[in-house]
């Protein structure tokens, strides 16, 4: 799938009625959220037929194109097979329970294949379900006459801070060409640098929260003073929330732009599988592990490798950054310790770069054996080689010379 954003043009009046339509989206994802809870043994089928007794029942829901209601219906089910799926798989800690959903600046609603209509140009996009949201011109860089129309199979409409988008969502897959470069990298990520790799490069940690924070900080200050539901007080929450909306944009930005740096110059990326949740307990750094973005970035690098064909391994972080890149021995070290030195074989290295090497390493153990005979034993191997072969195999050989 490829997502395709551009943002809508329209009048006030327009966006209160994709606001009503965001709602209902909402309403309907809470009502399926609250019927499983009375109900726990159904499934998605009882709660996509419960659409209907909502739409018969509210007004407002039948609204909505019915197609959407299903959507929404979806994504509460998606929630609790989640939760399902945590509780089944035994996962430490919370265990994710859906939740209502509060009303918020951000929020979407998304259509499948009716309910909208683009223009013949490709520039404007009509909604036509019960809200009747009318004709919008489209913002964006994409030109969308790439794709057939059947290819479009679900549009969102997402609330912003700063506006209304759409998203497309077309059905196709994205496979790129790439030259093999042939290199491997192991990569450690930290707060120091963001990333280091096996061969010592460095990239520098943006921290673009930090960055940001002063003004942040003053902006919630001048929030706290307003009046409970003044226009003052939204102006000021709007204000905030473009700020924010900011923040994760540069950072979703360098994440992005590292990742792909990272997948198009190596043929396999090796990084560590973190919990980025339980490090995040610790409060002291938790505001610095968030602005890093590490699951982010993780996420980015996986969908890229997809797409260049090139492999990427998670790797158990355990004493990567403890154990001897040279010689394999385990060399104790506080986190404040930024230097490696081994006292078994002398070796000194960066504490990162060390890490990332026994990063490599151990990605490269753990993969490249797809499809391999089942034992691959070194007594097999030598067994093999001294066994005198069969009678007819020996007829079959060429005589020697
Ligand atoms: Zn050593």
């Amino acid at each position: 799938m490829l997502v395709f954003e551009a943002k809508l043009e329209g009048t006030n009046e327009q966006y209160g009625k994709l606001d009503e339509g965001i709602r209902t989206a909402r309403f309907v994802r809470n009502s399926c959220i609250r019927y499983w809870m009375d109900n726990r043994d159904i499934g998605r089928y009882e709660l996509s037929a419960y659409c209907a007794v909502l739409a018969r029942e509210f007004e407002w829901a039948n609204k909505l194109n019915s197609m959407a209601r299903q959507a929404s219906a979806e994504r509460a089910w998606s929630a609790i097979s989640r939760f399902y799926d945590n509780c089944k798989k035994k996962v430490p800690g919370l265990k994710g329970c859906p939740r209502y959903k509060k009303e918020q600046t951000h929020g979407s609603v998304e259509y499948k294949t009716s309910g909208w209509k683009l223009s013949e140009d490709r520039r404007r996009i009509t909604f036509s379900d019960g809200f009747d949201a009318g004709t919008f011109k489209l913002w964006g860089t994409r030109d969308l006459h790439f794709y057939q129309l059947k290819q479009f199979k679900r549009v969102r409409v997402v609330r912003r801070a700063d506006g209304y988008y759409v998203q497309f969502c077309v059905d196709q897959e994205r496979l790129e060409k790439r030259e093999p470069t042939l290199k491997t990298v192991g990569i450690h990520v930290g707060l120091n640098h963001f990333l280091t790799d096996s061969n010592g490069e460095t990239v520098a940690n943006p921290r673009h929260l930090r960055k940001s924070e002063k003004s942040l900080k003053r902006l919630q200050r001048r929030l706290s003073k307003t009046k409970k539901g003044s226009k003052n007080r939204a102006k000021f929450r709007n204000k905030l929330a473009r700020k924010h909306l900011k923040v994760s944009r540069q950072r979703k930005d360098f994440v992005v732009k590292t990742a792909r740096c990272v997948v198009m110059s190596n043929d396999l990326v090796a990084y560590e599988d973190l919990k980025v949740r339980n490090m995040v307990r610790n409060r002291h750094l938790a505001k610095s592990i968030s602005d890093a973005a590490w699951t982010q970035f993780r996420t980015w690098v996986e969908y890229f490798g997809k797409v260049f064909g090139v492999v990427t391994v998670a790797v158990p972080p355990d004493y990567t950054s403890q154990n001897c890149s040279n010689c394999g021995k385990v060399v104790k070290k506080s986190l404040s310790t930024r230097t490696h030195t081994c006292h078994h074989c002398g070796h000194t290295q960066d504490r990162d770069a060390n890490a990332a090497r026994n990063i490599l390493e151990r990605g490269l153990r753990t993969v490249g054996h797809t499809g391999t005979s089942t034992s691959v034993d070194e007594t097999d191997q030598y067994l093999s080689e001294e066994t005198p072969s069969s009678k007819s195999t020996r007829r079959n050989r060429k005589p020697k010379k």
